[in-house]
């Protein structure tokens, strides 16, 4: 996995979202850092890649990228001499485009996603956001076509499985969209440390606190500021429960990645 540090890629987006939103990037390729539970985990763009077996050949996607080839996720798998059948299974956070068309090169491998955004996925319900829903009349006929073959599984909140030598928790994170999913992803090492993967369900800002994502994207900042609160308030549960010790990073997809207490200090200024 070594060679995985030295990947740069020069990306268009991601510097144009940033100035817009005013957000620190994690650049292409590179490791999550300080993530004690998933630290061999890469991401580009909306796309985190971890690693589910102690050879670090078999991986799960948190979300599938805007890419139908799903190019960078070929590149970096190539660069470990493997290829696409090394992803096992796709979490989706939402059914915005720059999370779901990867999927179309991704037409085997198991989907989880919630309804209500798998509803989005065949285009039986519109996009949500501002932008997003600008380019639905143009794609809803063309989703329900491109993605029928893909039969997600459905999970809910408080979804949890194991996953090869990782542990994953599923939590409703609306507001960014109706039916957003948040996912925790740990070491199935006894641990119980994790990281958390809100997809757009939240963002960290430049000065490592925690905020909604782009609202232009959002469907609704208000229920996303407060599932940010729900958030962490559904964590300390699990960790009132045993199930969950620590929270390391939070991870979300498009801005820099923050320490958890950004979420954990959001709840208590609410
Ligand atoms: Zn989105």
């Amino acid at each position: 996995m070594e060679t995985l540090s030295k990947i740069r890629r020069p990306n268009i987006i991601s510097p144009i979202v940033t100035k817009m939103a005013r957000l620190s990037p994690l650049k292409d390729g590179q490791y999550h850092p300080a993530s004690g539970a998933t630290s061999l985990a890469i991401r580009h763009g909306s796309v985190n890649l971890i690693p589910i077996n102690k050879e670090n050949t078999e991986f799960i996607l948190i979300d599938a990228g805007m890419d139908k080839h799903a190019r960078k996720i070929r590149r970096h798998l190539g660069k470990l001499g493997l290829d696409l059948s090394a992803v096992k299974r796709v979490y989706i956070t939402h059914s915005h485009p720059d999370h779901i068309r990867g999927l179309q090169a991704l037409k085997n491998v198991p989907v989880y996603m919630s309804e209500h955004e798998s509803r989005v996925l065949r285009g039986e319900l519109p996009y949500e956001g501002f932008f997003p829903k600008l380019f639905d009349k143009f794609t809803k006929h063309q989703r329900a076509n491109t993605y029928a073959s893909i039969n997600p599984v459905i999970i809910s909140h408080g979804y949890k499985e194991t996953v090869g030598n990782v542990n994953m928790h599923a939590m409703d994170m609306p507001g960014h969209t109706s039916g957003s999913t948040g996912y925790l992803v740990g070491k199935n090492d006894g641990s119980k440390a994790f990281d958390l993967f809100p997809g757009d369900g939240m963002d960290i800002d430049r000065h490592g606190n925690a905020r909604n994502a782009a609202p232009p994207f959002t469907a609704d900042t208000k229920i996303s500021d407060q599932s940010i609160t729900d958030t962490a308030e559904h964590i300390a549960r699990l960790q009132r429960a045993n199930e969950v010790d620590i929270v390391h990073s939070v991870l979300p997809s498009h801005s820099g990645s923050g320490d958890y207490s950004s979420v954990y200090n959001y709840r208590r200024a609410a």
